[in-house]
């Protein structure tokens, strides 16, 4: 598709035209309660904000409710808003490294990522690091990543990751799949400016 005839919406927020898959459409539900849409697929009317907490804050619950034409003073302000947007991508994250664990495109555990790190990474992969990992782990694993090519974000606790991939804690997993890793890498790039931590360590 041409860069013209993709979609495009305006930000409640900011009041920016950006293309449609590069914002969150909100819904509201008949008590005027707002939901964050990001699969694009509730029936409902919907507006559009960008994935970004300024943009959600600025956009005020009062605003959406008004250009969807919800009921007003009932549901969460903009705070819990913010909030359900961050939880959805935190979701989407979550199914996404279930679904790279089912691919078998996917490797975790210090130890076997760093072995897999050295024979050099095959296309674009993504590493994620626990966010409580340990110092010493955490510098060797940067010196591999940073010498193999390889991006990574600091995401969940040792533990949570280990859950999620019905494992014991693990400190770092390697996404071998090109289209898994990128999808992941949008979802959290979101999930961080919804929360407004700009930086790489939460
Ligand atoms: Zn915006």
């Amino acid at each position: 598709m041409s860069p013209r005839s993709r979609p495009v919406r305006i930000c409640t927020g900011c009041g920016e035209r950006k293309e449609k898959t590069e914002m969150v459409r909100i819904v509201a539900d008949p008590s005027g309660l707002l939901i964050p849409d990001l699969k694009n697929n509730l029936p409902s009317r919907g507006a559009y904000v960008c994935p970004d907490a300024r943009c959600i804050d600025k956009a005020s619950a009062g605003r959406l409710r008004a250009s969807l034409r919800a009921p007003k003073g009932s549901g969460a302000g903009s705070e819990g808003l913010q909030e359900a947007v961050a939880a959805g991508y935190r979701r989407r994250i979550i199914s996404l490294l279930g679904q790279a664990k089912k691919s078998g495109r996917f490797i975790s555990g210090t130890n076997l990522v760093e072995g897999e790190l050295r024979r050099g990474a095959q296309g674009k992969w993504l590493a994620i690091l626990a966010r409580d990992v340990s110092e010493d782990i955490s510098e060797k694993m940067l010196r591999s990543l940073e010498s193999a090519s390889v991006p990574f974000r600091f995401f969940l606790g040792k533990d949570e990751l280990g859950e999620i991939l019905g494992k014991s804690p693990r400190s770092v997993v390697l996404i071998k799949d090109a289209g898994i890793a990128r999808a992941i890498e949008e979802s959290l790039d979101r999930y961080l400016r919804v929360l407004d931590k700009g930086g790489l360590d939460q």
